[in-house]
């Protein structure tokens, strides 16, 4: 089954309105001709609104960094699913790392906010990913099969038809370390037979998973020529429209 890769930027707590536009714009130019690459800005919620005017006609696609579980509520400085849905957004960050070292988000929390994403149409990124000393202490496999089988439990196939996976090794977020080939095919191997496990061989076999951690323009080629990498979570490198379209491009 093919699938067609998946190129994220997550622009994180960086960028104004007007700063977020400038680079949409650019980007969404640079874009023009990109072909069979799905290619994904998730900016600030504040600035969603401003960039989804601007890519009106854009091949880029929208997503946020974060939701609360709740439809609605006495909930302060939370954002819902359908806020996100009526705002043009089509994917969600769920479970990013910095949210579960910062926020104290939890597998069990991750489950919940899938779900709401999953019940309003919204697409999920679920991320995952060991620590240093986790990799260190020979944890990596226990970690990722206890942040898929806890963050997914209770899914039906159907509900999880349009889920993207992403591996993040906390290790390789911002710090300028990537994770080498070899652990991100084993990885990316492990986590395709875990979704076979879990729910089938076609959701295994449709699901994106992808990779993120200091992915560049100088490794995007490698990183994304592994088998079972079906794209990449970027962060900082998606903030500059030049660095993010020689990713996008990584195949050229
Ligand atoms: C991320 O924030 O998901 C990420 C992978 O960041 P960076 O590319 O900066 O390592």
């Amino acid at each position: 089954m093919s699938r067609t890769p998946l190129i994220a930027g997550n622009w994180k707590m960086y960028k104004t309105g007007l700063q977020a536009v400038e680079t949409a714009r650019k980007l969404s130019h640079l874009c023009s001709d990109v072909q069979n690459v799905e290619v994904l800005i998730a900016p600030p919620f504040l600035c969603i609104p401003l960039v989804a005017a601007s890519l009106k006609n854009s091949k880029i696609k929208i997503g946020a960094q974060n939701l609360y579980f709740e439809k609605q509520g006495a909930y302060t400085g939370e954002i819902s699913a359908d806020m996100l849905k009526a705002a043009d957004v089509e994917y969600v960050i769920i479970g990013h790392s910095e949210r579960r070292q910062y926020f104290r988000e939890t597998d069990t929390s991750v489950c919940r906010k899938i779900k709401a994403a999953i019940d309003e149409g919204l697409k999920p990124i679920l991320c995952i990913g060991e620590s240093e000393t986790q990799r260190d202490e020979g944890k990596t496999f226990l970690t990722l099969d206890k942040q898929v089988s806890d963050g997914l439990k209770g899914f039906g196939l159907d509900e999880l038809k349009d889920l993207v996976i992403a591996y993040e090794p906390v290790w390789a977020i911002g710090t300028g370390k990537t994770a080498n080939i070899d652990q991100v095919k084993q990885v990316h191997q492990f986590l395709r037979s875990m979704l076979e496990k879990l729910f089938s061989k076609t959701l295994a076999a449709q699901t994106r998973i992808l990779y993120g951690g200091s992915v560049k323009p100088e490794n995007a080629k490698d990183l994304m020529g592994i088998e079972d990498v079906d794209g990449a979570l970027v962060g900082g490198a998606s903030l500059d429209a030049d660095k993010f379209i020689n990713i996008i491009k990584y195949n050229k």
